[in-house]
């Protein structure tokens, strides 16, 4: 079986757990790097590539920064992802607002940051033009419906709540039109966590075809195809990476043959990934405190659900190792749980593992995405610190532990913290 990539000896590991406890999540520069080059030299045949980092895989601007340096912009899809957006210095064009249900105050925002806004519905046209006003450029977000089928993530497009249907996206590119806009892209974002390639190609053969229908239709030529995110990751130790270069090859011979005839290739290709960018590069770093023998056999961590929700959300699978005993027998099988009073509180369910000590290290790997994004403080639980390996093999905190007077921040109450 592969094994899982990590970047460190167990004794650095250590070294590290000395000053900054347990749990914490680990992010990987360099992989970072390798993963952002990689998705655009898959996609250096188009006349422009443009990769807006998906901010809420990993909301931090310290990796808005690094993406920021291999040219990547921002995904945004609330307030604050703006401001993360704007701390990074990324700003203008760089930011795509991806937003639904989208309120007044980020509309305002996008606009004063000068983003693309990219509008989720034909009834935001009129609403940002009276919050914010029109601006020269827009966007919106295709939901084909059932011509695409979806997944346990992100669900079926006719039951999504996402984008305009085909109907009413010409209606609103003639609408938009008509309020003076005079720019104009075009998105969607249909799969999740998708490790199969023909269907990055299939949706972008939809949105070219889409293109020349604007064209010919509405007269309106398209700056720019974004094609979301959604790009998965291998999870698990037997599942293959996305072939990036294969997908950006297919995406290339739509583009020629659908768009060439029609004098369309100066559209740019935009992307908005953001699992397949952090998400291999960081780790969930956890230690043991208890065992437990009942029905079945416990671990128990010092993370919990608030740190890494995404097994007890869609019963993910998220690879474990022990420090130290990757070459053991995996001949334990195990629950590992957190200490949420959530029977769902698991990383694992009937795993087999090494046998496993209290105070062993265990890494939880893939978790640099949606990992500590998905945070919460549900049972007064706090969030975790995250730390970076620099390429030069320094750590950096990017985000301290959160305190008790953090969490008692927000609450106004009689006495006070003892
Ligand atoms: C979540 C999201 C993404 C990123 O998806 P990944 O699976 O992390 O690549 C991109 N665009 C939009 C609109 C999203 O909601």
């Amino acid at each position: 079986m592969p094994e899982k990539n990590f970047p460190l000896t167990g004794e650095q590991l250590k070294e590290i757990i000395k000053e900054y406890p347990t749990p914490f999540h680990l992010y990987d520069e360099k992989a970072i790097r390798e993963n952002i080059r990689a998705l655009k030299n898959a996609f250096a045949w188009a006349p422009e590539f443009r990769e807006h980092f998906a901010v809420k895989a990993t909301p931090n601007p310290r990796i808005i920064q690094i993406m920021a340096e291999e040219g990547a912009g921002t995904d945004c899809s609330s307030l604050a992802e703006l401001y993360l957006s704007a701390a990074a210095y990324v700003t203008g064009e760089k930011i795509m607002l991806t937003s639904n249900d989208t309120p007044a105050d980020e509309f305002q925002k996008a606009r004063e940051l000068k983003a693309i806004i990219n509008l989720d519905d034909i009834s935001h046209l009129d609403y940002l033009d009276k919050c914010a006003g029109m601006p020269e450029c827009l966007s919106f977000r295709y939901n084909p419906g059932d011509l695409i089928e979806g997944n346990a993530i992100i669900g079926k497009p006719t039951e999504a709540k996402y984008g305009l249907t085909r109907d009413q996206l010409f209606a609103a590119y003639a609408l938009a039109k008509a309020k003076g806009v005079k720019r104009f892209g075009l998105h969607t974002m249909v799969i999740s966590n998708e490790l199969r390639s023909e269907a990055f190609i299939f949706t972008a053969k939809l949105m070219f075809n889409l293109a020349v229908e604007l064209k010919e239709r509405l007269d309106i030529h398209l700056e720019f195809v974004n094609l979301g995110g959604g790009i998965g990751i291998p999870y698990r130790p037997e599942e293959k990476p996305v072939d990036l270069t294969f997908v950006g090859w297919g995406v290339q011979q739509a583009y020629n043959e659908i768009l060439g005839p029609h004098c369309l290739t100066d559209i740019a290709i935009a992307m908005e990934s953001g699992r397949a960018m952090t998400g291999p590069a960081g780790w969930l770093i956890a230690t043991v405190l208890h065992e437990k023998n009942t029905y079945k056999n416990y671990i128990g961590l010092d993370a919990c659900m608030a740190n890494l929700m995404r097994p007890a959300l869609y019963g993910a699978y998220h690879h474990i190792t022990v420090v130290g005993k990757e070459r053991e027998p995996h001949d334990h099988v195990y629950d590992v749980t957190g200490s949420l009073c959530e029977n769902n509180d698991k990383f694992a369910i009937d795993r087999a593992l090494p046998k496993i000590d209290i105070g062993d290290i265990l890494i939880i790997h893939d978790a640099g995405a949606h990992g500590h994004a998905m945070g919460f403080n549900y049972n007064g639980k706090l969030r975790s610190a995250e730390l970076l390996l620099r390429e030069n093999g320094d750590i950096e905190l990017i985000r301290r532990a959160e305190t008790l007077d953090d969490y008692f921040a927000t609450l106004r109450y009689p006495g006070g913290l003892v």
